[in-house]
């Protein structure tokens, strides 16, 4: 990454909150927004149309023969054509997108596009190995967390208001599992970077989420400006 990239990490739990702030924050920076979920939910997409998510030893192969891709304004596509984002958020895909995330050889042909992304312009990427993995040496990184109940309400919320039939203990059970599942896997597992500041959105609105992180990049920027040169004085 060049030394102008001042690209934004933004990793996360299920329903922290990731998307929303990643999205509000992009459009006031004026850099590109990139949810790498959607990448993760577009191969598991791909696996449940073909009816394969119970052959696991397919799912590589699957993949590797198809193409996933983002557009120059974030959206997905597969083989070339555009996804619908409610196909990609749907039931079956939310079941199945943790257990298809395990996989190394996807990870890598994921984590690939990712990079390409970034590689000549700055962004905000959201996701669970941001700042662990894809972009390590990213200018700024964010972990976001919230408890189980309002992240679970956030996402209920969402889905009803799609228009899925789904009862409130079905969302957080599902929260529950892929918590589980994402942090424990053993590659790229979902964890706090070493130097990402971690916040609680539990009773913050994304507003306040957002203008916490920009006072921090702000911080960030100060930092690299008015460093001293090797040998310079502050004083
Ligand atoms: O962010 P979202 O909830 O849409 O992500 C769906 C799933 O994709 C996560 O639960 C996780 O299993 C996987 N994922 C991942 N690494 C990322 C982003 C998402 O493993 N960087």
């Amino acid at each position: 990454m060049n030394k102008k990239n001042r690209s934004i990490a933004i990793d996360g739990d299920s329903g922290s909150g990731k998307s929303t702030v990643g999205k509000m924050l992009a459009s006031r920076l004026g850099f590109l927004f990139v949810d790498s979920g959607l990448l993760y939910r577009a191969a598991t997409f791909i696996i449940t149309s073909k009816h394969k998510e119970n052959e696991p030893r397919l799912w590589t192969n699957i993949i590797k023969n198809s193409s996933i891709d983002l557009d120059s304004k974030g959206k997905v596509k597969i083989n070339n054509d555009f996804v619908d984002l409610k196909d990609l958020r749907s039931e079956i895909v939310d079941k199945w997108v943790s257990p298809v995330s395990t996989v190394k050889e996807i990870r890598s042909v994921i984590t690939n596009t990712l990079r390409k992304i970034a590689s000549d312009k700055s962004v905000v990427m959201v996701g669970r190995d941001i700042g662990t993995v894809v972009l390590k040496d990213a200018f700024l990184k964010i972990y976001l967390t919230a408890s189980l109940t309002e992240r679970a309400k956030r996402r209920f919320m969402e889905l009803i208001g799609k228009g899925e039939k789904i009862t409130f203990q079905d969302v957080l059970e599902n929260l529950k599992e892929r918590d589980i599942i994402d942090s424990s896997r053993d590659v790229a597992p979902l964890m706090v970077a070493s130097d990402a500041v971690v916040i609680d959105t539990t009773n913050i609105s994304a507003d306040d989420v957002v203008n916490k992180i920009i006072e921090f990049y702000k911080g960030r920027e100060y930092v690299i400006r008015n460093i001293p040169r090797t040998g310079e004085s502050i004083i």
